[in-house]
């Protein structure tokens, strides 16, 4: 990666840095956009009409406005120059439609390459929109629902905050619950909130026990509702807040940095909301254990579980990314069990880069000759499926037996290129008894890690 400050010296007025590309996703109700020199967005929802604004300090626009429109709840998007110096995106929605400040996330794909992940815009209740009727109209009754308003989703079990702890050694700022979070998170003032989504506070959480050489001077836990909790974090002097990732699906972890440098406070005293921005100039990638808890996943030979099979090297991948600086999100890291649709949530809600899911397979137990390494994909994870599958094949002792496309779920519900990696057969006499070995388990790790590292570095 070329050196950031050299960059920004041999800018000149004349090739001021530009934004290189811009698209707005209906589908994924996303923006994303890339810049050619590294940058710090600022954004703000701002209200009357409801709309995000994101602006781009230091970047020049080649085109005096551009417009796109959008549909639906989002009445559509613009990109302008604000300012001689900045750049303003800014992002409508239609008419009597609300979004929830806390659940939007800004973060950095690269140095230079951002994403705004917007949250499911709200009908506003003070504001209706007009619901065509029909010829006959009907009176909508109070107590019925209102056809056009989104049902609640499908309910996931409440988590329930175990602990809240601040790491003697990193200083991070831990978060457990005892079933997998959802959440969003929102700055007032200096107080850093994060907001956890279909969770309750355990009895006896109190929170870290907090010292003078504490990253954080104050530290409130609320029960907002039956199911809202807010943690209200409030850094000390010289302490920056940095990431807040999910290290895997029920563990939040707030990376808190001691810096020189005061801390910024973005939009002065513009009436907006400010948005936190999470930079990010690595890669993000989540490691799919197979199956967990009561689901075993395939037994094979000699009684050997998928499952523990499975974990053993989905926890060796990750560390080995881990130390080529990857940040990794493993979607369990024990014996749990965690059902497909949150493995793929998690996904998306951290923005990944890549979403790597390691099983082992089984045929009949009468068919000992079936052997060999599978990887699947569905639609944009084939060339990361062809590397990852060269890779092992080329540094592990294993029969081939091809990269194919597959419909399985968390390949076709996430956004992201995704691939399933069949890590040999269970019931196959050649690969049962290596499966069961330490030894064969760190070679494919290392085997995946390193493809994986392979198509990050020529992606
Ligand atoms: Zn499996």
């Amino acid at each position: 990666m070329p050196g950031f400050m050299g960059m920004m010296l041999g800018v000149t007025p004349a090739m001021a840095a530009r934004l290189e590309s811009w698209r707005f996703d209906r589908n994924l109700n996303r923006l994303e956009f890339k810049t050619d020199v590294n940058i710090r967005p600022r954004a703000q929802l701002i209200q009357n009409p409801t709309r995000l604004v994101v602006d781009l300090p230091g970047i020049k626009l080649n085109k005096p406005l551009m417009n796109q429109p959008i549909g639906g709840a989002i009445k559509g998007m613009r990109v302008s120059q604000f300012d001689p110096q900045t750049t303003r995106m800014v992002i409508e929605m239609a008419l009597g439609y609300n979004l929830d400040p806390k659940l939007i996330q800004i973060r950095g794909v690269s140095n230079v390459q951002w994403s705004v992940q917007l949250p499911k815009p709200q009908l506003n209740p003070a504001t209706p929109p007009i619901i065509p009727t029909e010829k006959e109209p009907t009176p909508i009754s109070l107590s019925s629902p209102v056809p056009g308003i989104s049902k609640p989703s499908p309910a996931s079990p409440q988590s329930t905050i175990q602990s809240i702890e601040i790491e003697p050694n990193s200083g991070r700022l831990i978060i457990r619950g005892d079933q997998a979070l959802t959440y969003g998170t929102h700055l007032q003032g200096s107080e850093y909130h994060i907001i956890l989504n279909n969770a309750r506070l355990a009895d006896n959480v109190t929170g870290p026990q907090l010292t003078p050489s504490s990253p954080v001077t104050r530290l409130r836990l609320r029960q907002d509702d039956s199911q809202t909790v807010t943690i209200m974090v409030e850094p000390s002097s010289g302490t920056r807040i940095g990431d807040l990732m999910l290290i895997d699906a029920k563990t939040l972890v707030l990376t808190l940095r001691r810096s020189l440098l005061p801390i910024g406070q973005p939009g002065g005293s513009s009436p907006g909301i400010p948005i936190p921005v999470t930079p990010h100039a690595k890669f993000v990638v989540v490691i799919d254990a197979g199956h967990g808890g009561p689901d075993p996943g395939a037994i094979g030979i000699g009684g050997v579980r998928e499952k523990d099979v499975v974990l053993s090297i989905s926890q060796q991948v990750a560390a080995l990314l881990q130390q080529q600086g990857i940040e990794v999100v493993m979607t369990r890291n024990d014996d749990s069990d965690v059902d497909l649709e949150p493995r793929v949530q998690l996904a998306e809600q951290v923005n990944a880069t890549l979403f790597v899911s390691i099983h082992a397979n089984a045929f009949r137990m009468d068919q000992p000759d079936i052997n060999g390494l599978e990887t699947f994909y569905y639609s944009t994870g084939d060339g990361l499926a062809q590397m990852v599958h060269r890779t092992i094949l080329q540094n592990v002792k294993i029969g081939d037996r091809g990269v194919r496309t597959a419909r399985f779920y968390v390949l076709r519900e996430t956004s992201m290129p995704s691939i399933l990696i069949e890590t040999g057969y269970l019931t196959g006499q050649n690969d049962a008894p290596l499966l069961a070995t330490d030894n064969f388990r760190t070679q494919m790790a290392n085997a995946i890690a390193r493809g994986i590292l392979l198509y990050l570095g020529s992606g």
